[in-house]
């Protein structure tokens, strides 16, 4: 029987459905899947993107880990496409790839003042506080009043993270590092910016709701936001998720506040202008204008411009996907060209036979993990479907690769490296009463997953 030597690069949710789907799709073909993951742990923003303080979310892992336990997919944990394997390489080795690299940095916001010390990307925030290896360990947590940009869930997965507790977080998975860090943050003030109102926010109800519940945090809402007009009372009358959003803000509105230390602020009609330099090229304001509905669900400028003083600024308007290698990329969208999951040539839009996308970086970096699943029954169609049109490969053994790798001095790691390091995070957790302690450098994660 014909076999399918198929490679995916990225380890993400998008991966591993896409590699279960296919394993458990009806084919008239055998199948052999080599998954490649750059991090020498998989599951992708499952791990280090989904909140410590989210352990329903991060549950998830436990659906993926039967997938990939399962025995019929083989890991390499540590291998980066384009530096340690190429394009040619799968080529010779394989029938087809799926890129399934999702999108790990943040879009820009083309604002001044966005280079200036104390304004980061949320995307580095949360790489830090979730343990990723390819990010500094310290974070200069130091000011008292902070602006965060953004009205969806990353903004507020950020905004939490600020403003809670650092005891609070304990009985999560965050590392020690980051659990000191967090203990000496002087921050008493987390300002959430958003240019629309509160009928056109992006957040999902669960998540603003759990601001509300924070220990010793007020939330702090403005009259002047809730003057809704026709298209903001229609969105509220005809969307369940914008109702709820409405009712949680209406009873923030009636709350006491002023007996906690911390205060999380949600300036809703704010658009971003500058932010403000200190003089020593130091974050020291957010200036922004006031906006007022446009009468059709958006929103028009309204000259009034105002300035909150803050000394650090968080950039949460969204992630963006990196260009690979040899592979076509959308330079506007930040993803793989492609038509259901088949890529594409950039310059005529003809097929790139063998090459496929699933994931964040197929459709950008919208939508929840359960989504990634859909996308990749779409891509898997096609690659069943494109059975006459894959690459020929010259070696397509399952040793050339290993041996390949090996000939490279690639410290690649396996399935059974993973569980040894799953197993050491456990007992790190474990002997502290928690769940788990990630270990964050990647030497040690390299070391310790390929000890024998
Ligand atoms: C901060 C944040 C919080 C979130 N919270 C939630 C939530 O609470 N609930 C929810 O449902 N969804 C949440 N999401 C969305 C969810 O994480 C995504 O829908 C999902 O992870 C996308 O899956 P993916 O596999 O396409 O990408 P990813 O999860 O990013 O996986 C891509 C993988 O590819 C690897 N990779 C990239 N480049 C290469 C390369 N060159 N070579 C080898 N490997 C490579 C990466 O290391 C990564 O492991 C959140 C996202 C973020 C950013």
């Amino acid at each position: 029987m014909t076999k399918l030597r198929l490679a995916i690069v990225g380890a993400g949710p998008a991966g591993i459905y896409a590699a279960d789907i296919l394993l458990k799709a009806e084919r008239g073909f055998d199948v052999s899947i080599d998954l490649f993951e750059q991090l020498p742990a998989p599951y992708g923003l499952v791990r280090y993107g989904v909140a410590p303080d989210h352990p329903r979310i991060k549950g998830i892992i436990s659906a993926l880990r039967e997938v990939v336990d399962r025995g019929d997919i083989r890991l390499f944990g540590n291998v980066q496409f384009g530096t340690d394997i190429t394009l040619d390489d799968l080529k010779k080795h394989y029938n087809a790839v799926i890129f399934a690299t999702g999108a790990i940095r943040d879009a820009d916001l083309d604002i001044p003042g966005v280079d200036l010390d104390g304004s980061y990307g949320a995307a580095e925030f949360v790489s830090w506080f979730d343990g990723h290896p390819d990010v500094p360990r310290t974070w200069p947590l130091e000011a008292e009043s902070v602006a965060v940009i953004g009205n969806g869930n990353v903004a507020l997965d950020v905004s939490r993270m600020l403003a809670k507790h650092a005891d609070d977080l304990l009985p999560t998975e965050i590392p020690a590092n980051v659990y000191d860090i967090l203990k000496s943050s002087p921050v008493t003030d987390v300002h959430i910016f958003g240019r629309r109102g509160p009928a056109q926010v992006k957040f999902t109800p669960l998540e603003l709701r759990e601001l509300g519940e924070l220990n010793d945090v007020d939330m702090i809402v403005y009259e002047e936001d809730f003057d809704y007009d026709d298209a903001s009372k229609a969105a509220i009358a005809s969307n369940k998720q914008v109702m709820v959003i409405d009712r949680v803000l209406q009873q923030w509105r009636q709350r006491e506040v002023g007996a906690a230390s911390r205060r999380l602020h949600l300036h809703f009609y704010a658009k971003p202008l500058e932010i403000v330099d200190d003089g020593t090229g130091h974050v020291s304001a957010i200036r922004y204008e006031r906006t007022a509905p446009d009468g059709e669900g958006g929103v028009r400028g309204t000259g009034e411009i105002r300035e909150i003083p803050i000394r650090a600024l968080y950039r949460a308007v969204g992630y963006f996907g990196s260009p690979l290698d040899n592979i076509p990329y959308d330079e506007k969208h930040g993803v793989i060209p492609n038509r259901e999951g088949q890529v594409l040539h950039k310059t005529d839009n003809t097929r790139m036979y063998g090459v496929y996308a699933t994931g964040w970086i197929k459709r950008g970096p919208v939508g929840l993990i359960g989504h990634t699943k859909s996308d990749a029954m779409e891509t898997i169609k096609h690659v069943i479907n494109d059975q006459g049109n894959w690459w020929t490969p010259v070696d397509p053994s399952e040793e050339s690769i290993v041996t390949l790798l090996r000939e490279r001095g690639v410290e690649y790691t396996n399935l059974d490296g993973w569980h040894n390091l799953d197993s050491h995070e456990l007992a790190l957790g474990a002997a502290e009463g928690r769940t788990r302690i990630k270990v964050v450098p990647r030497d040690e994660m390299v070391k310790i997953s390929n000890r024998s």
